[in-house]
């Protein structure tokens, strides 16, 4: 049975892949924002500026053709390791997002998960319908209000005291898992202060799975912070010294690469599916894709060439319109 996204030619509006994910194996994404459509605006952000910067929630997409999509697509690959709703936006923005999570449960093919900014989670509703799916992975960089502010650029009524105790009650809840990401920005969210803080709050989080700590492939160019290396997350590690595991970007392994039997055509169309759904750095999409540098570059001169794709002013990937 086709396992890659290569395999289906039909053009799809909300699911995305299977990719292989870093966290999550083979991951069946599930989009339910317009691209950009986010309650935050990160410096660190590997997609573009916030197109719409929004923490209302709105049905963005019916959630009808998004189940209907999703079947499709189930229909067409072997069963992925995850059903994942992120995106290209914050998924806690689509006021459907209960009802979609249920009817997945239903569908019964793979567990889901939510990969979410945590913005919204302090809004009871918004915890009730997370309480659907089946693992969590939710972003908290800071506990200061000032940090969280310069980091994530959030809707100006987002307030960081809410979203800690939204969090904290959501995950004393929840029976599923929740590793939280940590977003780590050298000389921002990493300074003693910081990371002692971070780690006060997140001892009192008693059902807290895991951390995982991320860094950005490569900055925004308009960006003010830098991008942190194997040797700060380490750094950054030993000082939050949790009784839980704490994984790096670093670490995890990455699907094995495709070079042994490196279709030409089916990576092709792989690289124009994850650039209908956002811009990507070439180093993306090397972890996507699982493939070497220079063959990759290869392809995407190729596509270049054809005028499928070209390069941004950040230095990323996208379609040519
Ligand atoms: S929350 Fe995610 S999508 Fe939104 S701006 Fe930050 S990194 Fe980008």
């Amino acid at each position: 049975m086709p396992r890659n996204a290569a395999d289906s030619n039909r053009m799809r509006t909300y699911i995305f892949g299977p990719v292989p994910s870093r966290r999550l194996g083979i991951s069946l994404g599930v989009d339910l924002t317009p691209t950009k459509t986010c309650s935050f605006d990160c410096l660190y952000c590997q997609l573009s500026k916030t197109r719409f910067h929004t923490s209302e929630r709105k049905e963005f997409c019916s959630p009808d053709e998004v189940i209907a999509e999703l079947k499709e697509v189930l229909g067409e690959i072997a069963a992925p390791d995850w059903i994942t709703i992120s995106g290209t936006g914050e998924p806690t923005l689509h006021s459907g997002l209960g009802y979609i999570l249920a009817e997945i449960k239903k569908i019964n093919s793979a567990p889901c998960c939510v990969i979410t900014n945590s913005s919204l989670i302090y809004l009871p509703e918004v915890r009730q319908e997370l309480m659907l799916a089946d693992r969590l992975l939710p972003t908290l960089s800071t506990v200061s209000q000032q940090t969280f502010t310069r980091i994530h650029r959030p809707t100006p009524d987002l307030q960081l005291n809410k979203i800690l105790e939204g969090l904290r009650i959501f995950i004393h809840e929840f029976t599923g898992s929740v590793e939280i990401e940590i977003f780590v920005c050298p000389g921002v969210n990493d300074t003693d202060e910081e990371i002692k803080n971070l780690r006060n709050y997140l001892m009192t989080l008693d059902r807290l799975e895991s951390v995982y700590l991320n860094a950005a492939v490569r900055m925004p160019l308009d960006s003010e912070i830098k991008t942190a290396d194997q040797n700060r997350l380490n750094a950054f590690r030993t000082k939050l010294n949790l009784s839980i595991p704490v994984t790096t970007a670093f670490e995890h392994n990455l699907v094995p690469p495709r070079m042994s039997n490196w279709n030409r055509p089916a990576v092709s169309s792989d690289i124009l599916k994850l650039l209908l759904r956002h811009p990507c750095s070439e180093q993306q999409l090397e972890r996507v894709l699982g493939s070497a540098p220079e063959k990759l570059r290869e392809l995407l001169n190729e596509l270049s060439m054809a005028g499928k794709v070209k390069k941004t002013a950040n230095d990323c990937w996208t379609l040519v319109e």
